[in-house]
């Protein structure tokens, strides 16, 4: 079964194998990967899916960005104390 365009329903034949507009209607065909399977996706979603993707790994970059700035923080602290810059702080955190 040859996929279908996402706008207008018209069969892909060849199927697509990357972006492409199709000849019926013109519109950019996007191809959606998962695992094997191929599906067809309107620019739109293809857009959606990205602006997802960017999310999650803005969200991973920043958790990282936040654990690296963290040990920093306490490396640094680790450092003042046995400088003798500061006075380690007991009972808290
Ligand atoms: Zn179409």
């Amino acid at each position: 079964m040859n996929p279908e365009c996402p706008y207008c329903g018209v069969v892909q034949d060849p199927p697509a194998q990357r972006k492409r507009k199709c000849h019926d209607c013109g519109q950019p065909i996007h191809i959606h990967r998962e695992g094997d399977r191929r599906t067809l996706i309107t620019e739109q979603q293809y857009e959606k899916n990205l602006r997802e993707a960017r999310k999650r790994h803005q969200r991973e970059v920043k958790s990282g960005f936040r654990r690296e700035l963290r040990e920093m923080q306490n490396l640094a602290l680790r450092e003042c104390v046995g400088l003798g810059l500061l006075v380690s702080v007991s009972g808290s955190g």
